[in-house]
């Protein structure tokens, strides 16, 4: 969908793969809007070159006083993308883990509800779910951490009681799923309103969810009509931990999903990619993100149930 932008990102990050992430907001043109703000107020007269700033280093282009959104990025390196252990991993059926199995190596409790995350993500969590408290959102955590083993059992129960090709629909593969990184996390409210349902997405609390999850370090994975990139319906309750950096850079990308800043900095970077997958996402059948508590299952939409559940 924004794949038509790729090319233009290759002027500013082809031969800088560590580059600002500032750099989107020159390659996109956005710098009429607030980003050029930024990179205004951020660039001393005396530094700025006509070309730009090629000798203003990353740590003079954050202006200290702006929203977390309008900060300068980083964006990973583009091998990022394939180490499950880096915050920039991506995850997804076309893309599956290498090794399929892996593991963090270190996880830990997010909150009381024993749900585990990589300490980075776990904080993050806990920072969110505060403000979230404070703004008057309380949240759970629904689901965290799921491993190889788990998800191999959960696709192997879906199976056995609807068949391989419904488990398909509503159960990501394992190896293929972020929550095997440990970097994703599904909130619900606190009340149970909405859960693992779109409708999440219309409550204040998904409202609120939805426009700060940034600043602490999460990008929304699963937005609404992207479903042809992410092989994923909209999950306004998913969120994947990447860091303030990549987040930013995000942000500044204007990429609407993880896969399509992740092409966009493959291409910027050059790099010959590898042969696809014979499934791509937009092609494979739709999964929904189905939580490991089998309530999860019973509240999927009807329209998506192709047989009655075995309660
Ligand atoms: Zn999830």
């Amino acid at each position: 969908m924004t794949s038509d932008r790729a090319p233009r990102a290759l002027t500013a990050a082809a031969r800088a793969p560590h580059r600002p992430g500032i750099g989107w907001a020159r390659a996109l043109g956005v710098g009429a809007v607030g980003l050029g703000l930024a990179v205004a107020t951020a660039l001393p007269a005396a530094q700025a070159t006509p070309e730009g700033s090629s000798t203003t280093t990353p740590a003079a282009v954050v202006p200290v006083d702006a929203e977390p959104a309008l900060q300068a990025g980083q964006a990973p390196h583009v091998e990022d993308l394939s180490d499950p252990s880096s915050l920039a991993a991506i995850a997804n059926p076309a893309r599956p883990l290498d090794p399929l199995d892996y593991a963090p190596e270190e996880l830990e409790p997010v909150n009381a509800s024993g749900d585990q995350l990589v300490p980075v993500a776990a904080e993050a969590t806990r920072q969110l779910l505060d403000a979230a408290a404070e703004a008057g959102h309380p949240l759970r955590v629904e689901s965290g951490y799921r491993s190889y083993e788990r998800q191999s059992e959960l696709f192997a129960s879906y199976a056995a009681s609807y068949g391989a090709e419904y488990a398909s629909r509503i159960s990501a593969e394992p190896g293929t799923s972020e929550h095997q990184l440990g970097l994703a996390v599904d909130v619900a409210l606190a009340n149970g309103y909405c859960t693992l349902q779109a409708c999440f997405g219309d409550t204040p609390a998904g409202q609120w969810v939805a426009e700060h999850a940034e600043d602490f370090g999460f990008i929304l994975r699963y937005p609404e009509g992207a479903t042809e990139t992410t092989g994923y319906a909209y999950e306004p309750w998913h969120l994947r931990y990447v860091g303030a950096e990549i987040v930013a850079d995000f942000a500044a990308s204007q990429a609407t999903t993880y896969e399509d800043y992740a092409a966009n900095l493959e291409a910027a970077a050059d790099l010959v990619a590898e042969p696809l997958p014979e499934v791509l996402p937009g092609q494979a059948p739709l999964r929904l993100d189905v939580t490991d508590r089998p309530a999860g299952l019973l509240r999927l939409p009807d329209e998506l149930r192709m047989g009655r559940p075995a309660s």
